[in-house]
């Protein structure tokens, strides 16, 4: 067992390098995202890494479907290079892997990580050599390996035997265990296979990824408890807006509560058009609400309520929000510490003052019928009281000075 906090005891799992970032093996979680755009074209792409990785994805993976998206891929590698982003990038591989590996070698070295899913490498005899011929690209060229079950995709020989068993057993399993079974013996046993033809046991990351939240939960404290690999988590298909994030959120949060899982992603549906860095927001609000990781300051807000009835104070929420967010790049490389910083915007007399000097900077807006000040406060401290129609303005440059003042600049 590794302690990573005070009150999260992380499971022991083998630590796997990907580059420069480290899964598992008591490393801190890691948190990544894929891109939605065809690796074929190159902008494209490269614009949604760069964006992922700004956004602060550690690992991006890449759809490497055709012979186009091979061929692309050492460009793309190239110009994120040329751009400063040095995310690993990791392969995503169906069908075809085995061949676009081999035919490909300058895809397969720009490559950081390769994603097997092995029920989809191929079927019947065909099946074990063309997962042979990735690992064997996996071993030349010294690159880990996800072997990422999927339950819309699981083997389905494998999961017709376990059926088959199971009917024949004294004492069968309902079918939704048998379907958990297969998932983690496909995974298990396609990483052993995977020892066995010469990658390391320090190059494998293991995930078995379902759409259903206590699926999911269920899944992977067996997995856990079958294995030492890291463990990639990530509620699969898990749908749009709210209904993602809550799905998402709440099979990650109990798993991670018990230590389980070493990276993870959150597979939003975007809108049309949408925005494909809120996969990486949300993974690092999961992980930074939970006490596991810090990324950004932490807004603290009051819902407001009937003692609100202007939208000043929902207003000044979501600008000092996204103020914080523009500015962390920047700070980041600035100031150490300053992603642990908590800023409170609160609605009204009733908790605002209280809740505003718990953060490290807090300002109480005054609710309907209060006298039209806010008062601010620093480290739990009254420092000065905002009034007229600057408020937004004013408690932005407080922000501003309580960092550069707060926390040491970075050697
Ligand atoms: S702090 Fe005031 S405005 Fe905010 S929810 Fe509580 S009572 Fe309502």
């Amino acid at each position: 067992m590794i302690q990573q906090t005070a009150s999260v005891i992380r499971r022991h799992t083998l630590g796997v390098a990907v580059d420069h970032v480290r899964v598992g093996g008591g490393a801190p979680v890691v948190v990544q995202s894929m891109t939605n755009t065809d690796t074929a074209d190159v902008d494209a792409t490269v614009e949604q890494v760069k964006a992922l990785a700004k956004a602060g994805s550690e690992l991006v993976r890449i759809t490497v479907d055709t012979e186009e998206a091979a061929r692309a891929v050492p460009t793309i590698r190239e110009r994120l290079f040329q751009l400063g982003v040095n995310a690993p990038l990791v392969g995503d591989f169906h069908f075809n892997g085995h061949k676009l590996l081999t035919r490909y070698p300058e895809c397969a070295e720009a490559l950081s990580k390769y994603r097997i899913n092995p029920g989809n490498v191929g079927r019947g005899s065909k099946r074990d050599p063309q997962f042979a011929a990735m690992i064997e690209v996996a071993c030349r060229y010294d690159r880990p390996v996800r072997i990422g079950v999927n339950w819309g995709s699981l083997d389905q020989e494998l999961l017709t035997r376990l059926m088959d068993e199971n009917s024949a057993s004294s004492e069968p399993l309902d079918a939704d265990q048998v379907v958990h079974k297969a998932m983690i013996a496909s995974a298990v046993g396609s990483a052993r296979r995977a020892e066995q033809i010469g990658l390391a046991a320090d190059r494998i990351i293991l995930s078995c990824k379902m759409s259903g939240v206590q699926d999911l939960i269920a899944v992977y404290r067996a997995l856990a408890d079958a294995s030492d690999y890291p463990l990639h988590l990530g509620l699969t298909e898990a749908g749009m807006g709210s209904k993602g994030i809550v799905a998402s959120t709440a099979a990650l949060a109990v798993l991670l509560q018990e230590g389980i899982g070493d990276t993870i992603r959150i597979s939003l549906t975007p809108e049309p058009g949408g925005d494909r860095t809120r996969e990486v927001i949300v993974a690092q609000e999961i992980l930074q609400t939970m006490g596991l990781r810090s990324f950004t300051p932490m807004v603290i807000a009051c819902p407001g309520c009937g003692r609100t009835t202007s939208t000043v104070f929902q207003v000044l929420a979501r600008d000092i929000q996204a103020h914080i967010r523009q500015r962390m790049p920047e700070w980041r490389k600035q100031f150490q510490g300053v992603e642990d910083m908590t800023v409170a915007v609160m609605g009204c007399v009733v908790n605002g003052p209280g809740e505003s000097k718990h953060a490290n900077i807090g300002i109480s807006l005054p609710g309907t019928g209060e006298t039209p000040v806010a008062p601010v406060y620093e480290d739990g401290k009254k420092t000065v009281t905002l009034k007229g129609d600057a408020i937004a303005a004013d408690f932005q440059n407080l922000v501003e000075a309580y960092v550069s003042r707060h926390y040491p600049p970075r050697a």
